[in-house]
């Protein structure tokens, strides 16, 4: 009889993960604590419950934050807020999820500009959207001077 492992778990999670966490100034890496889900369909793992994403995706297979509220099918106690990355994805996409974290740390900060059209979707990705277009030079077309100056201030 064959036996296998074909656990085919790759560093490239970590790698991009850290590399997001290194371009966050160090006054708020105490914001961008969190769970991560990698690898696989958040659904599947039963992480929670919600399938459909903005634009026609679904989560399955899309990067995105999960706050204990999207948990409900966990026990409470189980509940972590969660950047979830079912394929590898650049350091970009890592660093706007983190955002999204910070973004309910911090107490849900408004943003002054819309820095792309992905930033109109609504205000959690307008957020989101104006710290990665902050942190990662050439993100956006646009950049949310005023919100870069509270963020340093914290
Ligand atoms: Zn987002």
């Amino acid at each position: 009889m064959e036996v296998r492992v074909d656990r085919l778990v790759s560093n490239h999670y970590a790698l991009i993960i850290a590399a997001a966490k290194d371009l966050y100034p160090p006054n708020l890496h105490r914001f961008i604590g969190c769970d991560f889900l990698t690898g696989t369909d958040p659904i599947f793992a039963g992480l929670h419950d919600h399938v459909d994403a903005s634009y026609g995706r679904t989560l399955r297979n899309t990067a995105h934050c999960a706050y204990e509220m999207h948990q409900m099918i966990r026990p409470k106690s189980q509940r972590r807020v969660t950047v979830v990355l079912p394929v590898p994805e650049t350091v970009d996409t890592v660093v706007h999820e983190l955002a999204h974290v910070m973004h309910q740390a911090i107490g849900w900060m408004r943003t002054t500009t819309d820095v792309s059209w992905y930033a109109e979707t609504n205000r959690y990705e307008s957020f989101a959207e104006a710290v990665s277009s902050w942190l990662v030079p050439g993100y956006a077309p646009r950049r949310d001077v005023e919100l870069e100056k509270a963020l340093l201030a914290l």
